[in-house]
């Protein structure tokens, strides 16, 4: 997709953010490439129109940029996966380990009914750890997690179907 190459090259890479040795990829320069950004929506969204998403769960925060533009557009309703303490009404949450500590991510419950097939959305997948916490999440709630997916990826994630069994689909690599 000649697409693709003018995605990756609109993601900023910020070295030594936010800790030394990290090369982080800023995905809000893609937000300020009109085409760029215009592109990665309807890459997501020619895939998954019509594959009977009703879900599209945003992880927070990131995934909040991308996930609202895709549900619209693909006739589905957004749910975000917040971090602890920020949802107002009753939640469930899913813990996860990182490389320094833990996180969670929590759900409103009755956001999403027994059965809806939901596509989960992150800007970026590096151990796939968030990914599976968002699964794990949505499938105690009695939602099917039909796919992942990121903007930027690690090959390595990416061939692996590691999240649980479900597949990922990832729109380019780490610069
Ligand atoms: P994982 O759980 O190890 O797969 O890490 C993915 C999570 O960390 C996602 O929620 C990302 O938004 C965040 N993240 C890690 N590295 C980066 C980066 O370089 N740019 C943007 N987000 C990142």
């Amino acid at each position: 997709d000649p697409r693709l190459k003018a995605i990756s090259e609109a993601i900023r890479v910020v070295p030594h953010f936010p800790k030394p040795g990290i090369m982080f990829q800023d995905i809000t320069t893609l937000l300020l490439d009109h085409k760029a950004f215009k592109d990665t929506v309807d890459i997501f969204v020619d895939r998954y129109r019509d594959m009977g998403i009703s879900v599209v769960a945003g992880v927070e925060a990131r995934g909040f940029m991308f996930g609202p533009s895709i549900a619209l557009a693909i006739g589905a309703k957004f749910v975000p996966l917040r971090k602890p303490r920020k949802l107002p009404g009753e939640v469930i949450s899913e813990s996860y380990v990182l490389e320094y500590g833990k996180d969670c991510l929590e759900m409103h419950v009755g956001a999403v009914q027994p059965g809806e097939p939901a596509l989960v959305i992150d800007d970026l997948v590096a151990t796939g750890g968030t990914l599976s916490a968002a699964i794990r999440l949505l499938e105690r709630a009695g939602a099917h997690v039909v796919e992942c997916a990121c903007v930027v990826g690690l090959r390595e994630v990416k061939g692996q179907h590691g999240l649980n069994g479900k597949p990922l689909y990832i729109l380019v690599e780490p610069r």
